[in-house]
């Protein structure tokens, strides 16, 4: 097989360097030999790629951040179409726009969005994620519930299809495609280049971090479902909660508020109320300090900021969404899961939802979930490899005891061991999905285990 055609930086399994190019956030994943990985650094190196995978019959995974939770951006004996060097970041200051390459890793985007004009989009905390997979899967993070899911902020995007050719999508062309994209997007029409996003301003923000000990948690989490109720609390508040396992010994409320301290305060006064509180933090902060305390970035921001092999985790992480407040049944489901866990760092979080998000209907977007009062986050994190299969196995057994009560799953938390994924991630938006996917891409070019290849 000749690979000369491809254009780009072409790295094959004898070549120096092969063994990072490879990697993906996730450790779990690391026996994984793609046959080749084409880092592009031009739309024409994306269309080169697709058209020789499509000539060659060669089976291929479009990567961006290397953040997939099931490693689904490459796979063995295969072409990895990787966009990571389509990066920029064009911020127009007179429409307060911008054109982001889809390979920007979020600190990029963040850091330069407000070294600009002081100004962001609604994105995730991980300083490493690619603004590419985050953004077709949906996008939730600590402004959200002010400025949207990260979707919502997009007003244009650039994609090859599966012939090898460049398509523009977006309300006034291509509106089917661009409907699709924006919450099915992940490898399923075509390798997308670019995004055009609107950009919102930020300045000062307050963050906010209260903890409790393990044994509060039953009322921690009543508290919390009451207070972050989806249309009443002030949407410039996005809170996440945190119930770690028993072992780990705390449960947390944290959050970013749009605003001062003294604007917050009486808005988190039921949070504040809640007894025994063994932590609090309050602090006003410039929003870009806020982007890098909850990315976790330490003393060497560098590092992160950094393109290459993104630090590694090794993990197994699954979701739901919660539309209703939890019973007793279902607190006491998660009690008892928290208090038999294989190891300490096995936790569950809630997102708040709710304020922007839910502005928008279910079927406006393909990201359906819009009216759920929470995303859950089920996560299990653990560094001896012979711990894996007892972290995965508590993880699988949580989510399932938890299904009486939850709804569904995010496409961006995917998890392979999720049967029914075609209807958990997109609900009613399914079959026009299917439909958009059998008219972009009729040859099922764009293929992995949960894309909508398998349903058409
Ligand atoms: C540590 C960590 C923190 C996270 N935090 C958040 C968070 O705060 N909020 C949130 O919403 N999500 C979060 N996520 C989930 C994240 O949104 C998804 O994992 C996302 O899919 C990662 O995108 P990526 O480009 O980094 O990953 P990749 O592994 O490169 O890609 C993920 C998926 O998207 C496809 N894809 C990637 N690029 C393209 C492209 N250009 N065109 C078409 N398809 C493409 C891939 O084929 C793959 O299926 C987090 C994940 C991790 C590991």
């Amino acid at each position: 097989m000749h690979f000369d055609t491809l254009t780009g930086r072409v790295v094959a399994p004898w070549d120096p360097g092969y063994d990072e190019a490879r990697l993906d956030y996730n450790a779990r994943f690391d026996d994984i030999h793609p046959s080749l990985i084409v880092f592009c650094e031009t739309v024409q190196d994306v269309e080169e790629a697709v058209r020789w995978a499509r000539r060659h019959r060669i089976r291929f995974r479009i990567r961006s951040g290397r953040h997939s939770y099931e490693a689904y951006s490459i796979l063995n004996r295969g072409l990895v179409i990787d966009v990571s060097a389509i990066n920029h970041i064009d911020y127009d200051p007179d429409c307060r726009t911008a054109r982001i390459g889809a390979g920007a890793q979020l600190i990029d985007v963040y850091q330069t969005l407000w070294d600009q004009d002081q100004v962001t989009i609604p994105g995730g905390s991980c300083a490493t994620v690619g603004i590419g997979g985050l953004t077709l899967g949906g996008g939730f993070g600590l402004v959200s519930r002010q400025f949207g899911l990260t979707i919502d902020a997009v007003e244009a995007i650039q994609m090859i299809d599966s012939r090898g050719s460049r398509v523009d999508a977006s309300p006034w062309v291509h509106d089917d495609l661009f409907w699709a994209l924006r919450g099915g997007g992940n490898n399923n029409f075509g390798v997308v280049t670019e995004f055009a996003f609107r950009t919102f301003p930020v300045g000062l923000v307050t963050i906010f971090s209260l903890q409790w000990p393990w044994s509060q948690l039953p009322q921690v989490l009543r508290t919390f479902q009451e207070w972050s109720d989806p249309d009443d609390l002030d949407r410039r508040i996005t809170p996440i909660l945190t119930l770690q396992s028993k072992q780990a010994g705390h449960v947390s409320i944290i959050g970013e508020f749009l605003g001062i301290s003294a604007e917050l305060e009486p808005l988190i006064l039921p949070l504040l109320a809640l007894p025994n509180r063994t932590a609090e933090s309050i602090q006003e902060m410039t929003y870009i300090e806020a982007v890098k305390h909850f990315a976790g970035l330490g003393a060497d921001p560098h590092r992160w900021l950094a393109h290459g092999v993104p630090d590694q985790d090794t993990f197994k992480n699954t979701s739901a969404y919660a539309y209703r407040i939890f019973s007793e049944s279902a607190i006491r489901t998660i009690q008892d899961a928290l208090s038999d866990t294989p190891g300490p760092s096995c936790l569950v979080q809630l997102g708040g939802f709710g304020g922007t998000i839910r502005n928008i209907e279910p079927e406006d977007t393909a990201f359906y979930h819009r009216r759920a009062r929470s995303e859950m986050q089920y996560q299990a994190y653990w560094s001896d490899p012979a711990a894996g299969p007892a972290h995965i196995h508590w993880v699988e057994q949580f989510r399932r005891a938890m299904l009486p009560y939850t709804v569904g799953a995010y496409v961006n938390y995917c998890d392979a061991r999720i049967r029914d994924w075609p209807e958990a991630y997109y609900g009613r938006n399914l079959h026009r999905l299917i439909r958009t996917k059998r008219r972009w891409d009729p040859a099922n070019l764009f293929r992995y285990p949960q894309g909508l290849s398998e349903l058409s």
